[in-house]
């Protein structure tokens, strides 16, 4: 169009020197007040993690990890990690979750904040690190629900699939809603308790109710179910019940049962995750600033819109939603409809170039590629030009080989 228009050098340097360091201050100037408002509330902290891989596959080059304020809804804090920082992208996790929890227990010291408790998944080497370094912390880890539950699902379905099994079925929502029960019917989080509660099924699903061993719990809370709808139960002794019981009391099943979160799960964050992919595509690849600050951007909007008001009707009464989740094959779910989202329109002071204020975007880890030796330009195109040679040869001598079958 023969319009004048700032080239992309300029863009990129306005974008380093002042859009980025100004996310990170706003960012860090929100954090600070939410951290006071914690302190004024004098309710010790309820805290939910979750690691998300920033790409799809197991090549991630980012991670992040999220923590959240469960009591406030708010997020506390979130951490990038790009894949050459660590080992693998397995141990990106673990990476995520110390550097956050070493930031949240130097801010817990400074601000005397107490912390309750830690919910995440069913991630070994985080509850390993847990242990070894938390314990004089006396914070209590737990496991998501949620997450043992799609556990226990993949499962009964896969036994349902095999011979003889299919009766299994019929019991997998009742078996889930259960577990579900056996933590939100616990408030003290007994690990005992939950795990009595939750085998019973495994003698409910046979029709029986009464005398389950343990110590704590001895018979079904469900009111006598003469008269009730008839129910498939499974024969004691067959193929079907032996294999569920199997399924239902292993030891590792047994011990993720003691350690679910009785009270408030991590749904929130997956939630948060799902936001962050308007903010970071998981398909477009970012710098390492970038991708930080998205993840401040989607942090600053999820923390100002996690609370909004339940939208009303112009007579005040609450408006609804009917959705049908792919997860739930036909069956509906009620949402509530909140108030519009807002867009914060924080007000920077300074004009002066902050990056160098910020250490953020100053302990940027070296490029991934530096990690790799790079080849001399006419060695590189030797090498392709002999590997195209062999493939060549290749493909015609198997299709010689072949031949017609
Ligand atoms: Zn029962």
């Amino acid at each position: 169009m023969g319009c004048r228009t700032h080239n992309i050098r300029t863009f990129f340097k306005h974008q380093t020197d002042f859009l980025q360091p100004a996310i990170v201050k706003v960012w860090e100037t929100t954090q600070h007040a939410l951290v006071s408002r914690l302190m004024e509330l004098e309710k010790p902290l309820v805290l939910g993690g979750d690691a998300r891989a920033d790409s799809p596959g197991h090549t991630a080059k980012f991670g992040s990890y999220t923590l959240m304020e469960l009591n406030v809804n708010q997020i506390l804090d979130l951490t990038l990690i790009q894949k050459n920082e660590v080992s693998s992208s397995n141990a990106m996790e673990l990476e995520g979750f110390k550097r956050t929890m070493k930031w949240m227990i130097e801010t817990a010291m400074m601000a005397d904040l107490e912390i309750d408790c830690i919910i995440t998944d069913r991630h070994l080497q985080v509850a390993k690190w847990i242990r070894e370094n938390l314990s004089c912390y006396h914070i209590k880890h737990y496991y998501d629900v949620w997450h043992i539950a799609k556990s226990i699902k993949k499962k009964i379905i896969a036994l349902g699939k095999k011979k003889r099994c299919d009766a299994v079925n019929e019991w997998c929502k009742s078996i889930i809603n259960h577990l579900h029960w056996s933590a939100a019917s616990t408030p003290d989080g007994n690990p005992d308790m939950m795990l009595e509660k939750f085998a019973s099924v495994a003698n409910h699903v046979q029709n029986i109710h009464t005398g389950h061993d343990g110590e704590l719990f001895h018979a079904c809370v469900h009111p006598p179910l003469i008269g009730e709808r008839p129910r498939k139960w499974l024969t004691p002794g067959s193929e079907a019940c032996e294999r569920l019981n199997e399924l239902l009391l292993g030891t590792r099943l047994k011990n993720d049962v003691k350690r679910m979160s009785p009270k408030k799960q991590t749904s929130r964050i997956e939630a948060f995750h799902s936001l962050l992919n308007y903010f970071a595509p998981k398909l477009t690849i970012f710098s390492y600033e970038g991708m930080t600050c998205r993840l401040l951007l989607a942090g600053l909007h999820y923390n100002e819109n996690s609370n909004r008001d339940p939208a009303l009707t112009k007579s005040g009464e609450q408006l609804y939603a009917i959705d049908f989740p792919r997860a739930k094959h036909g069956d509906y779910t009620l949402r509530e409809i909140q108030s519009q989202v807002t867009f914060g329109n924080p007000y920077l002071e300074e004009n002066r170039n902050l990056r160098q204020e910020i250490s953020g975007l100053v302990n940027v880890p070296p490029p991934v590629s530096s990690t790799y030796r790079k080849p001399d330009l006419e060695e590189a195109l030797r090498r392709q030009s002999s590997r195209f040679a062999l493939e060549e040869s290749a493909t015609t001598t198997d299709i010689l080989q072949a031949g017609p079958t």
